[in-house]
């Protein structure tokens, strides 16, 4: 059972509920109040204002453009990006630019600097396989909320934009750069929508000035030759979310502590951390990946488990869900979210019942795991596993349109 409320009604709430009238009304309940009790601009699609680089210069740096083969996640960046300022005293949200990407010009009293008000997403843009012109998203609508949701756990104002809005900036950007989305099964062009908080205020306090940027990065396969299954660790004592705090949230501070953790597993020879929460070590998420079992029951039903959203400490990855609603529909074995713990994957490991086990995110899809470490024994599995090679498969014939998925899946910009 999910007792708290979610962040967007917490906002809203603060947005609606009238501060105490006594001197003992916190400054940030009256901030916020008060930013939600004047007429707020809108993101507006139709406003958007377009600066682009000249042809020549576009030319120039497409030349430049390393050959897809050698491309390295998150290294090379197409020639524009979209902004979008949030000020309150402006009236909230400013017209929508499209300009060359360049670095920004902040406050070092910025909040995001100082307190992390920062959140991102991560979405593709996809070539269709048979018509090159044929650009496409996939499930936009669910990044647009979990940016939304993100932003609401911040504090920030104006979270309450109209997604359609925002997909249609973006689907704009995607456009102008297209010679920058390589061509071909696996290759696309990396979203990174970010929101910073750029209000100058060292208070700590709902910001009541952001910046939305958009840029993108031409990607290549997560793995140029086949499968690169992980090995994992669980032994470490530390937590990369807990119930109550962000981790159902992408904000830049849940990584930041993650970074120390997942170097210190690397040089002891394991690829990533399965983050384990709690006395009854539920497990959570596998690096930055949710994570999903393949297990078979006593009664010799399979069962494909992925811990639940409902605790708070889980990411709602769109990868996780599509394959949730897509393995249902096969019909082939149970789709469970429910808790599940280390000595239960340590039970069913060492009883042959652990069928299977991979990460789900944008960046790979699925990432097949081998082994788990933990306390001091490494519990192995075969990897990668027909399920985990067939959602790979499955989900990337949708995306890049070569067969039509569910209604709202793939979607064409
Ligand atoms: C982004 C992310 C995921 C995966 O989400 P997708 O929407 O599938 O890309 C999972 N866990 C964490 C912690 C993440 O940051």
């Amino acid at each position: 059972m999910m007792h708290s409320i979610l962040p967007r009604q917490a906002l809203r709430l603060l947005h609606t509920v009238s501060p105490p009238s006594s001197s003992s009304s916190s400054l940030s309940i009256t901030a916020v109040t008060a930013a939600a009790t004047t007429t707020r601009r809108a993101i507006s699609s139709s406003q958007l204002s377009i600066d682009p680089l000249t042809s020549d210069q576009l030319n120039s740096l497409h030349s430049k453009l390393p050959p897809k083969e050698t491309l390295k996640f998150g290294k090379t960046f197409a020639p524009h990006m979209l902004q979008i300022y949030y000020n309150k005293e402006k009236g909230g949200w400013q017209s929508p630019t499209i300009v060359p990407f360049q670095d920004l010009k902040l406050s070092p009293a910025s909040a995001a600097l100082h307190y992390g008000l920062e959140c991102f997403e991560g979405m593709k843009a996809y070539k269709s396989i048979n018509d090159e012109s044929d650009l496409r998203l996939f499930r936009p609508e669910l990044n647009m909320k979990r940016l939304k949701d993100s932003m609401a756990r911040l504090a920030m104002p104006g979270f309450d934009f109209d997604p359609q809005e925002l997909i249609h900036c973006i689907g704009k950007l995607v456009r102008l750069d297209q010679d920058w989305i390589p061509s071909g099964k696996g290759y696309s062009l990396y979203l990174r929508p970010t929101v910073i908080a750029t209000h100058p205020y060292l208070g700590l306090s709902p910001p009541d000035e952001l910046l939305l940027y958009v840029i993108t990065s031409p990607v290549g396969p997560y793995y140029a030759s086949g499968f690169n299954p992980v090995r994992l660790t669980t032994d470490n004592p530390y937590v990369r979310a807990w119930p109550g705090g962000a981790g159902a949230s992408k904000v830049g501070g849940n990584y930041a502590s993650t970074i120390m953790p997942g170097a210190l597993a690397n040089a002891r020879g394991y690829s990533q951390i399965l983050w384990i929460f709690g006395e009854d070590e539920h497990v959570t998420e596998v690096g930055a990946m949710n994570v999903f079992f393949l297990l078979e029951k006593e009664n010799g039903n399979r069962e494909l488990v992925t811990p639940p959203l409902t605790r708070g400490d889980i990411l709602p990855g769109v990868t996780r869900q599509s394959i949730l609603e897509l393995t249902k529909t096969w019909g082939e074995f149970d789709v469970v979210e429910r808790s599940i713990t280390m000595p239960e994957i340590q039970d069913v490991g060492s009883r042959g019942r652990l069928i299977e086990a991979f990460g789900a995110g944008t960046a790979a899809v699925v990432t097949p795991i081998s082994a788990i470490q933990y306390k001091g024994q490494d519990i192995e599995i075969d990897a990668p596993g027909d399920l985990t090679k067939r959602l790979f498969s499955d989900l990337m014939d949708i995306q890049y349109g070569e067969v039509e998925g569910p209604k709202g899946w793939s979607v064409r910009i």
